[in-house]
């Protein structure tokens, strides 16, 4: 069981200047992605779990060159087995000289530490080595094995990321947390979404005899406006469904009547509503149009991401586990909150790899992908307090 001095002996050995300094080594090794090179940060990330005591220190590659880095705290007893991960990728700087301070120098100033992956998510990879190194130096066993994994490809979502080493039965946890700046709110129902092509499919003319063809343009003209009339849903914590057309293209030259046109819908929504439901609306909506104006037809759907909406209740263990840590870390409430992407608790959910998982972290949202990216030293302290009770709570506990 977790018992108040379990806790505090945990707690008592998170120290400021470790974890400022673990994020500060991984913002100093660039590893931007695109094209995502980790030789340096994934060096670092397996010699800091060697040095923590890790076992089982393992690379898991699924394409030559992107190592997910991972190594397990043994625990002592029977409990579950926890997963903590974060991702070692980060995007591009653009404009270097926007930036207050070069972003790869990880400056300490104002009492943060500012640079590209500070907060996305190099910060809470760093929370989450000192939770390890925390409960290490405490002498607490936890109960059940605590799974520790430095992943690639978030940035791209990439096939060979966290939910790899999951896939591979490498990571046998149940639940995790995968650090995101979420401001120590917490993520327990996901958006989904469906990325999709359609085609209009005319009939060309000649341009100077137009009504001898059927204009495949001024069909996807009708189409598209009713598709942004589909009647979708919301909820409190996601806010309404979204319906967004991103790309066109349709005709060969301008004096030809259009024989094909082609667009490409992004649509999000939240729970109850499947993929299924929203293809279902999208050919519904296409069938009418195609009824009512009967001289072109509308292809297959061909989608390039789909997935489900995610919610995980509010008493789901893993939720509760990292509510109850911010209340005793920060002295405040949690808030639970919707987020627009599942990531990688979508792939590893859906394959039956865990139960439940989540996004959290300390920082502000905003931050990631910012110019000026930077974190408060305060939450990344904080964020290291919160991964490591978390992480004794749903490895069933520890002992002295
Ligand atoms: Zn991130």
């Amino acid at each position: 069981m977790t018992n108040t001095s379990t806790e505090e002996r945990i707690l008592s050995c998170i120290e400021e200047d470790s974890v400022v300094g673990f994020t500060r080594e991984m913002v100093r090794r660039p590893s931007i992605n695109p094209p995502g090179d980790y030789d340096a940060i994934a060096d670092y990330a397996e010699g800091l779990m060697r040095d923590l005591g890790l076992e089982d220190i393992q690379r898991s590659v699924g394409e030559a060159g992107r190592p997910n880095v991972i190594g397990v705290l043994r625990g002592a007893g029977p409990g579950p087995a926890f997963c903590l991960s974060s991702h070692m990728d980060v995007v591009d700087p653009g404009d270097l000289n926007a930036w207050r301070f070069p972003p790869f120098e990880a400056v300490v100033e104002e009492g943060f530490v500012w640079g590209r992956g500070s907060a996305d998510s190099k910060g809470m990879l760093a929370g989450m080595f000192e939770a390890v190194r925390a409960i290490q130096s405490s002498g607490v066993r936890l109960n059940g094995d605590l799974h520790l994994v430095a992943a690639v490809d978030d940035e791209t979502a990439g096939r060979y990321g966290l939910r790899y080493p999951f896939e591979k039965n490498l990571v046998p946890a149940r639940a995790a947390i995968l650090g995101e700046a979420s401001n120590f709110n917490v993520p327990h129902v996901f958006k989904g979404r469906i990325w999709f092509e359609l085609d209009v499919i005319g009939k060309s003319s000649h341009g100077a005899f137009p009504l001898d063809g059927v204009n495949a343009i001024l069909k996807a003209c009708r189409l598209i406006p009713a598709i942004y009339d589909i009647q979708l849903g919301g909820h409190p914590r996601l806010g309404d469904d979204t319906i967004s057309v991103g790309t066109i293209q349709g005709g060969s030259v301008v004096n030809v009547g259009a024989e094909k046109c082609t667009f490409a819908f992004d649509i999000r929504w939240a729970p109850p509503l499947t993929s299924q439901d929203i293809r279902a609306k999208v050919l519904e909506v296409a069938d009418r149009i195609v009824s009512e104006d009967g001289d072109f037809s509308i292809g297959e759907i061909r989608a390039s991401e789909e997935r489900d909406p995610l919610e995980f209740g509010e008493e789901t263990p893993l939720i509760q586990a990292i509510r109850s840590a911010v209340r005793k870390v920060r002295g405040t409430e949690s808030e639970l909150i919707g987020w627009y992407s599942s990531g990688e608790v979508f792939h590893m959910h859906k394959n039956g790899n865990i139960d439940a998982g989540t996004l959290f972290g300390p920082g502000e949202p905003w931050q990631a992908h910012a110019i000026n990216e930077r974190i408060a030293i305060q939450d990344l302290v904080d964020g290291a307090r919160v991964y490591a009770l978390a992480s004794l709570v749903m490895c069933g506990g520890g002992a002295v």
